[in-house]
């Protein structure tokens, strides 16, 4: 791989980590020629530090290391990409990511999410619409699952994405709470479906 190392005149290329499974930008860091070449040898995320001014494993003193999956360089050849597995948090900070996120994968969101309408069920606060649907019942809830498939499939057939997306997100959330209702949970799909899966 070609690198620019003299772009910014003092030998160093911005390097972004990304996180490989999630596709979050875990931090930024500089490397020269020699952070490059360990990096790629010991597939182990290795900086030259500006404020050290020496080479800088990451995870050196924490343990969290980024044990590296690939490297590729941006079109003018002057900035790395580098997709890595992080040992542990990220920051020095202790937190997930150096932008302060957490580093979770979008789908155990719906975990989340199941949880929290789990919470409504408990408590039935008043004014939510998640309230709303269980007082009304089974009846209700499973319209609204029934409208909000049309309503996917809708979006589907006209090829409007914006709107298939937005109504498959309804349609999901709608099932969650059918599923609620019923005492089960979004996992017990996803049991089902692991079953079936050889
Ligand atoms: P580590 O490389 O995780 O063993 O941390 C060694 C030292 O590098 C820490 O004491 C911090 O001063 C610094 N450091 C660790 N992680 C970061 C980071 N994400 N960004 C900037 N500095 C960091
Ligand atoms: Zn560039
Ligand atoms: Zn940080
Ligand atoms: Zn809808």
């Amino acid at each position: 791989m070609k690198i620019d190392f003299e772009k910014l005149g003092n030998g160093l290329v911005p390097a972004i980590i990304q996180d490989a499974n999630t596709n979050k930008v875990l931090m930024l860091g500089f490397m020269n020629q020699e952070a490059f070449d360990k990096t790629r040898a010991e597939g182990k995320v290795t900086f030259y530090s500006r404020t050290k001014q020496r080479l800088w494993t990451k995870g050196e003193e924490s343990g969290n290391f980024l044990n590296v999956v690939s490297a590729s360089i941006d079109c003018d050849k002057d900035t790395l990409l580098i997709k890595a597995n992080p040992v542990g948090p990220v920051c020095h900070t202790g937190a997930d990511t150096c932008f302060n996120e957490s580093n979770e994968a979008d789908i155990t969101f719906l975990t989340h999410l199941q949880d929290f309408i789990d919470q409504r069920k408990q408590e039935m606060p008043e004014g939510s619409y998640t309230t709303s649907l269980f007082n009304k019942g089974t009846r209700t809830i499973t319209q609204k699952v029934g409208e909000e498939a049309i309503e996917t499939v809708i979006g589907a057939m006209a090829n409007d994405d914006e709107n298939f997306l937005y109504e498959g997100a309804d349609l999901l959330y709608h099932l969650i709470v059918l599923l609620t209702h019923k005492g089960y949970r979004i996992e017990d799909l996803a049991r089902e479906l692991k079953r079936r899966h050889k």
